[in-house]
């Protein structure tokens, strides 16, 4: 399968630590192999979310960039196919069919936005995607959109090397502890 890699566009450091977090677990947990963010450096949010990856596995890999025109100049001469996640684009259902065909042979850049979104970001992604032409949250807006594109497999993926497993249990909280060996 291909790459999902989201970018956070414009980080700050003493307003978007929760959210930006809640974006990467978001990212992980629902099919993405690593998320950039630009704006302010924050160290922290690296390493709260090197965290959750040791302790819950998978190889998700997290990182500041300078420049998220880099980001994307980058990404599109690797051939990526760059989805921009905005109230203002078209929206997802009318042009899933094109992004699946494309994911199908090329690594995706996901970018989400924060406060203030660059006009440039608009004309450089591929497409511009709305989940609904409604403002949202980049986190609600990322989540559909992972599942809409990978489907019920979006709920079967699986993190080697966790120390700790969720043992899913309609009754209450069950979990696997991994004392051995990480694979
Ligand atoms: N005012 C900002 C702007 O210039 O677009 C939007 C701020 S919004 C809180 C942060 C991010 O959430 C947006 O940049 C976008 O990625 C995402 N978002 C919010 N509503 C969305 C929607 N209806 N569809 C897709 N993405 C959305």
């Amino acid at each position: 399968m291909q790459n999902i890699t989201v970018l956070r566009i414009g980080h700050r450091v003493k307003r978007d630590q929760r959210i930006s977090t809640h974006v990467a677990l978001t990212a992980r947990a629902l099919g993405a192999s690593a998320i950039i963010f630009t704006g302010e450096q924050d160290d922290n949010l690296i390493s709260s979310i090197n965290k959750v990856v040791e302790k819950w596995g998978g190889s998700f890999k997290s990182y500041f960039s300078n420049s998220w025109r880099e980001v994307i100049s980058e990404a599109k001469s690797r051939g990526d196919y760059v989805v921009h996640l905005t109230m203002y684009g078209a929206n997802l259902p009318d042009v899933l069919g094109e992004i699946k065909e494309n994911f199908k042979h090329r690594d995706l850049l996901v970018i989400v936005g924060g406060a203030k979104v660059p006009a440039e970001i608009y004309g450089l992604a591929d497409i511009n995607v709305a989940i609904t032409n409604q403002p949202h949250s980049e986190v609600a807006a990322l989540a559909i959109f992972l599942r809409d594109l990978l489907g019920e497999k979006m709920y079967y993926q699986s993190f080697p090397g966790a120390k700790i497993i969720v043992n899913p249990s309609r009754f209450g909280k069950a979990l696997k502890i991994n004392k051995g060996k990480h694979q």
